[in-house]
C-alpha cells in the first residue's frame, strides 16, 4: 500500500477539493503534533496524530486531525 499516488479524498462524504487550485487528487501524509511548546502553550490537544493531504497540483497542504477513535 503507498500513499505517493495523488487519489480522490473523501471526508465525511464530501469530496475534498483543493481550495486554492480546486485540483481533487491528494497525496497522503501523516504527521505527529507532539512537541514541547504544544504542552507548554497547554496545546495539548494538538498532541495528536494528524493527516495532511498534499495538493498534486499546487503542494497546498491541508490538515486534519484525527478524529477520536480513528484508526491509527
Ligand atoms: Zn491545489
Amino acid at each position: 500500500m503507498s500513499d505517493e499516488h495523488p487519489t480522490a479524498i473523501e471526508i465525511k462524504g464530501n469530496p475534498l477539493v483543493c481550495p486554492i487550485c480546486k485540483n481533487d487528487r491528494f497525496t497522503i501524509r501523516h504527521a505527529l503534533l507532539n512537541t514541547r511548546a504544544t504542552t507548554f502553550f497547554g496545546l495539548d490537544f494538538l498532541n495528536k496524530k494528524a493527516k495532511n493531504y498534499v495538493c498534486s497540483r499546487c503542494g497546498h497542504i491541508l490538515w486534519f486531525l484525527s478524529a477520536p477513535g480513528d484508526a491509527p
